[in-house]
């Protein structure tokens, strides 16, 4: 089948140039955009744009970053616990044999 043949789906005037990989349908030079190196019909550009797959692929992200963030939060809660624990048991020890010190 020869393209040049076809005419476009929406200006029936007009010759194909290119056919929509989405909906198979023939269109004109106007009627066709390029997304990820094919060429789309504008409804097919918009269902894309609008479609469930990139909002799933956000909302992954968006999760993993929220996870990330309370790992990294019980991560720091953790060592600042033991940082803390580290810090309070040197003066105590000191405090405890500075008064032994004293007593005698
Ligand atoms: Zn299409
Ligand atoms: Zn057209």
């Amino acid at each position: 089948m020869n393209l040049t043949l076809q005419r476009c789906l929406i200006h029936v005037d007009r010759e194909a140039v290119a056919r929509c990989p989405v909906c198979r349908n023939y269109f004109c030079r106007e009627c066709v955009t390029e997304h990820e190196q094919k060429f789309l019909c504008s409804s097919c550009l918009q269902s894309m744009a609008a479609g469930v797959k990139p909002a799933r692929r956000n909302a992954g992200r968006f999760m993993l970053v929220i996870r990330m963030t309370i790992g990294l939060a019980i991560a720091w809660l953790f060592f600042y616990v033991i940082g803390q624990l580290l810090m309070l048991i040197p003066p105590n020890v000191h405090d405890g044999s500075y008064l032994r010190n004293l007593g005698q």
